[in-house]
């Protein structure tokens, strides 16, 4: 759609959307979260709509319109299920059995009544270990909702042993009031800190910070857009222990990361 779109795409891209998981048009690529030792650990859906009409729209264009719409919801379940469906898969395949799984979550979807119910659902459907799923919120998710409901979300969620990670950590809401009192499980450090991390003196400020933050709060913490050896080297260097981003694999079908275990 680009700068030409007009108000009439708008409204028939959302239409689109809302048919979009029904019609197959949705699927999830895969990215590695890796370890020190460059292991993969876990890996992160990405979710990709293949628009019949519109062909390939990136997340940055259809997550927004999908949140306005609603579609938001039915897509972030479509999302979750998959997820759950491919951790269960992930479990029968050696390399892959230890591996988590990390689910983007919208604040419209975090934030709805039934939500906490369908995450324990599907852990229990899928018969998957609950730690293995992580579910990615951003920090606006704490807008627009009352403190005691999301703080029994949180702690329902995590009671459960599913793990709660912060996306974007820092370019949002970053209040120390719900690190202090909701039960999160992973921060993750935006990657607007990290590419300019290795010649940048307040970036630099910036991470280190955030790393000794979660090591005392005994979080884990996973940097995001690692894309150098150079970036990788400084943020291991500060005690960073988990990394994303495209040195280690860009998103893709997940084969892409298994098929050498099949062959
Ligand atoms: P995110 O959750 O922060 O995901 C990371 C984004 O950074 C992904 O963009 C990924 O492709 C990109 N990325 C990873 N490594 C690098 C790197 O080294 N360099 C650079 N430049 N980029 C890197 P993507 O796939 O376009 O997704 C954008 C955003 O869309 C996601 O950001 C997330 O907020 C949202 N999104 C994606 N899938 C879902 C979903 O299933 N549900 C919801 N609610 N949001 C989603
Ligand atoms: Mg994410
Ligand atoms: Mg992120
Ligand atoms: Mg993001």
């Amino acid at each position: 759609m680009g700068q030409h779109a007009t108000v009439k795409t708008y409204r028939s891209l959302q239409g689109e959307l809302a048919n979009a998981a029904t019609r197959g048009e949705l699927f999830l690529q895969y990215q590695p979260i890796v370890d020190m030792s460059e292991k993969i650990i876990g890996m992160e859906a990405l979710m990709r709509w293949d628009s019949a009409e519109y062909g390939q729209i990136p997340p940055a264009q259809f997550i927004p319109l999908a949140e306005q719409s609603g579609a938001i919801l039915y897509m972030g379940d479509w999302a979750l299920d998959e997820g759950c469906q491919q951790l269960q898969q992930w479990s029968r395949i050696p390399m892959a059995a230890e591996w988590t799984l990390s689910v983007n979550v919208s604040a419209h979807q975090f934030n709805t009544a039934h939500f906490v119910d369908y995450v324990v659902h599907a852990v229990q459907r899928y018969g998957i270990a609950p730690g293995r799923l992580i579910l990615e919120v951003t920090e606006n998710v704490f807008l627009n909702s009352t403190s005691s409901r999301q703080q029994d979300g949180f702690r329902r969620i995590r009671e459960a042993g599913v793990g709660i990670a912060i996306d974007d950590f820092g370019t949002g809401f970053s209040s120390m009031c719900y690190l202090r009192d909701l039960s999160v499980s992973r921060i993750k450090i935006d990657r607007t800190f990290i590419e300019n991390v290795t010649e940048n003196k307040k970036d630099q400020g910036i991470v280190v910070a955030i790393v000794m933050l979660a090591h005392a709060l005994g979080l884990d913490v996973v940097a995001e857009g690692v894309e150098t050896a150079e970036q990788l080297k400084f943020l291991k260097t500060v005690g960073c222990s988990a990394f994303q981003g495209f040195l280690f694999g860009r998103p893709s079908d997940v084969s892409e990361f298994l098929c050498s275990e099949f062959l």
